[in-house]
């Protein structure tokens, strides 16, 4: 999630994430999309020369290592963050098993559509692309999961998605971002959706422009600024990494 839209969503989780630093509570989630994600990179840099199975093993490589590192600083694995009321465990095993998958489906999908990744003058591909522009006065980056060549000249802004959550703002942002940054065209966007490993529709982006959300990175570049951090609690709280940290909301049961 971006900055702005956790901001947005609960100010005092900005704050003990990102301020005070509060050690956030492990998940496996995480690490199963930052493995597909290093997967998916790797398999687009190599030029697609790597197969399905070298792909996985770079998955499990990263997966593996981002859940060690979790588990060394926190083996209790009641105290893990897992959805749907699961097991710590079984949630490790299962989100291996589904980064797997979903790391193999993206490769069978990419052979099959072969998607032209845009790549720069000096020969940088557009995957994971690490952009930065002022957006309404406020300097503001991201990285851009893919960039894909469109035959009207445009780039299309792909994002990766290994869970559920869209955002369609991080896509405009993108957007605006892309132009700014590299003062290319783009008309539309879409998700690689690793559930079904499938494309979403895409979005047109043709009208947006920077003053459509500018106003949303200034409104909270000066709630930060100001030292403005109020809880919001709500559904959100269950998946809150900082709650432990939280007297605003009842704290999250460990299970027995
Ligand atoms: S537990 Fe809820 S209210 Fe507290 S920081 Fe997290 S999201 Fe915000």
């Amino acid at each position: 999630m971006s900055q702005v839209e956790q901001y947005e969503k609960c100010p005092k989780q900005y704050e003990l994430q990102r301020v005070l630093g509060v050690r956030q509570r492990p998940a496996a989630w995480f690490h199963q999309g930052t493995a597909v994600h290093a997967a998916v990179e790797e398999y687009e840099v190599s030029g697609r020369a790597l197969d399905a199975s070298e792909a996985v093993a770079v998955f499990s490589e990263n997966y593996s290592r981002g859940v060690r590192a979790d588990l060394a600083a926190e083996p209790n694995l009641d105290r893990w963050m897992t959805a749907g009321g699961a097991a710590g465990r079984s949630d490790i095993e299962s989100r291996y098993a589904l980064g797997m998958d979903q790391t193999r489906a993206y490769v069978e999908w990419a052979e099959e559509h072969q998607p032209s990744i845009w790549k720069g003058e000096g020969g940088e591909l557009g995957i994971e692309k690490h952009l930065t522009a002022e957006i309404g006065g406020v300097t503001v980056q991201g990285y851009v999961d893919q960039l894909v060549n469109q035959p009207d000249n445009s780039v299309r802004v792909r994002d990766v998605k290994t869970g559920t959550t869209r955002s369609a703002f991080q896509l405009q942002t993108y957007t605006v971002l892309v132009r700014k940054a590299l003062s290319l065209k783009v008309n539309d966007a879409d998700w690689y959706m690793a559930k079904n490993g499938k494309l979403s529709r895409p979005i047109d982006l043709k009208e947006v422009a920077e003053a459509d959300i500018a106003h949303r990175f200034v409104e909270a570049d000066h709630g930060i600024n100001a030292g403005s951090f109020p809880a919001r609690p709500g559904f959100h709280c269950r998946f809150c990494s900082v709650s432990h940290a939280c007297n605003a909301e009842k704290k999250r049961p460990l299970r027995k």
